[in-house]
């Protein structure tokens, strides 16, 4: 470190909230693919791979990154999005998934392997096996699919009727 006061362009990147599950950063939901400092003029170059795709917190979260980053006195900010790989919930830490979890919110399970060839398509949801995250109990129905974002499932307990969301996989 030359330079000890100032923080990183990564660091102030990482302290950003997601807009729409704000119990969590985007470096947590693990959409920071990369941030480089350009020494010459301080500019920032902050690669992300997008979430659920569609999702409108998308222009959010380019917003959030730009202001923090000119905030903490970084020039001009480019943002460029990688769709390759796409991004799974399976990014998601270990650490943003106890604060999910902490919460209230259950966390997404492993998504199912995608072989090579045709993906299915399917109208129904996948069945999944979700644990209520104030019980702990898998006696669980899905009241919506879609929560109140499209990334959440909208879930009841049937042992202690509590409401709860979870995240989906993708
Ligand atoms: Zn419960």
């Amino acid at each position: 470190m030359s330079c000890a006061t100032a923080l990183s362009a990564r660091s102030v990147v990482a302290e950003i909230l997601d807009p729409e599950m704000p119990m969590v950063t985007l470096d947590d939901l693990g959409i920071i693919r990369d941030v480089e400092e350009i020494a010459a003029d301080g500019s920032v170059i902050v690669t992300i791979t997008p979430t659920y795709s569609g999702c409108p917190a998308m222009g959010t979260i380019r917003d959030d990154i730009t202001t923090a980053l000119r905030r903490n006195g970084f020039g001009s900010v480019q943002i460029r999005t990688s769709l390759h790989p796409a991004w799974s919930t399976d990014w998601i830490t270990d650490d943003g998934r106890r604060k999910l979890a902490d919460a209230g919110y259950s966390p997404p399970g492993p998504t199912p392997r995608r072989d090579a060839g045709p993906i299915p398509l399917t109208l129904t949801a996948r069945p999944r096996i979700v644990a209520c995250p104030q019980c702990g109990s898998e006696d669980t129905r899905v009241v919506s699919e879609f929560g109140a974002t499209l990334c959440k499932a909208q879930y009841r307990c049937l042992e202690c009727d509590e409401p709860f969301d979870h995240v989906k996989e993708i």
